[in-house]
């Protein structure tokens, strides 16, 4: 189960088409309030975190979710704009595992989501062997 954050309700319609066509179930959320609601509700394997959002901006939300133990191992690719320089920097330093630029390529949006999240799994799998 994927949790979506995402204000801008085409664009939501858009990702939830194409994680669903790539398998994946998808929740949505419009703002940082209702995702807590979700995050509380359920267990989500990754969050895809638009950056900009009403209210609590992505990024912000992303440090607040990265601070809580319930929260802190949770996987946040950040979802932004093509054209603001410096995003990416600013979504890793946040705790994001890695980011996707908007608007989405759909023929490549579902192939992307499935490597972030293969690459968390693994690591996850190689700190398990680790310890
Ligand atoms: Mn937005």
């Amino acid at each position: 189960m994927i949790l979506l954050v995402e204000d801008n309700e085409a664009n939501s319609v858009l990702a939830t088409a194409v994680l669903e066509r790539e398998g994946f179930r998808v929740e949505v959320a419009a703002s940082a309030a209702e995702a807590l609601d979700l995050l509380y509700a359920r267990d989500f394997a990754l969050v895809l975190m638009d950056v900009q959002l009403p209210g609590e901006d992505g990024l912000t939300f992303t440090r607040r979710l990265k601070s809580h133990a319930d929260t802190a191992t949770l996987p946040i690719v950040a979802l932004t704009a093509h054209a603001m320089a410096g995003d990416r920097e600013r979504a890793l330093e946040a705790g994001c595992v890695g980011y996707v630029s908007k608007p989405i390529d759909t023929r490549t949006f579902g192939s992307q989501v499935r490597e972030l999240l293969d690459g968390f799994r693994a690591n996850v799998r190689k700190e398990g062997i680790a310890s």
